[in-house]
């Protein structure tokens, strides 16, 4: 439907959920793909998928981010669409939350996007065009009980969104955020019957979300079609947030 000739994408967080299915709809759709997850051994799992070019590299460490800029400026050129996807959670009530559940979490779900926008804006603005698009999470819109460091996390991103949003429109640049419900990942895969059940009690459309609804988005905000959209959050949740 959209048109992505010559497009290059860079998503972290690819290997699984939702950061996976990103890569495989924007690859599917021509769009060359720069996959990036922690290990070889999860990287696996999008080898020998046309146009992804998987790379390992921990987001959180300001070092790996160079290396893979390198890479990607090797086997992709310039980036024109970056998906800041990766995230992790280490869920704790503030009183019990260890310092280093705290900064693990700030480190890959907010510094990671930091060091990585920060890197390849440097080319998008010289191209005079660029799309970024962050995976935010209703915890950052809403909070949530046991995820003050997710949830910060995710609203530091939010706003991260807004601010790079007004620095760069005048090159041509937009900066969106998604903040997805509960979606159905590997990331859900720890909550109880009894918490999932609750959750889909609030949820106006009574299921939970598939990796694909966020990249359908991915694929509209990707597209020409888009380009006067900026500094915007779009809620995938299935209305949850209207409660
Ligand atoms: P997931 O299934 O747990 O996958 C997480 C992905 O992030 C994996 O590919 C993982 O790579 C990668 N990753 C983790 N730490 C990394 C690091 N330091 N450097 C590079 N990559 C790293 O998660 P998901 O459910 O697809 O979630 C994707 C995004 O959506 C996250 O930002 C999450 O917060 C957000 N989100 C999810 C939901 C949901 O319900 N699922 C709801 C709201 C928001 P490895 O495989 O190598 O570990």
């Amino acid at each position: 439907m959209f048109n992505y000739s010559g497009k290059t994408a860079l998503v972290t967080g690819a290997s699984r959920g939702i950061g996976k299915t990103i890569s495989m709809m924007l690859a599917a759709n021509g769009i060359k793909v720069i996959g990036v997850a922690t290990s070889e051994e999860s990287l696996k799992s999008i080898q020998n998928i046309d146009n992804i070019i998987p790379f390992c590299c921990d987001i959180s460490n300001e070092k790996s981010i160079e290396e893979l800029y390198i890479f990607s400026k090797e086997h992709s050129g310039s980036i024109d669409i970056l998906v800041n996807n990766a995230g992790i959670h280490m869920d704790n009530i503030l009183l019990k939350m260890k310092t280093d559940e705290w900064q693990k979490v700030l480190d890959v779900n907010l510094n990671g996007p930091f060091y990585l926008t920060r890197i390849l804006l440097k080319d998008m603005i010289k191209n005079k065009n660029g799309r970024i698009i962050n995976i935010s999470s209703i915890a950052g819109t809403d909070g949530n009980k046991g995820q003050s460091n997710y949830s910060a996390s995710k609203g530091g991103l939010l706003a991260f969104t807004k601010s790079l949003a007004k620095e760069v429109g005048r090159r041509n640049i937009t900066v969106n955020c998604i903040a997805p419900g509960v979606i159905e990942t590997d990331m859900i895969s720890h909550l109880t019957d009894t918490v999932k059940n609750n959750y889909l009690n609030r949820i106006p459309l009574k299921k939970f979300g598939k990796p694909e609804d966020i990249g359908k988005m991915i694929l509209f905000l990707s597209s020409d079609e888009a380009s006067y959209i900026t500094g915007q959050t779009f809620h995938i949740d299935g209305g949850i947030s209207l409660n």
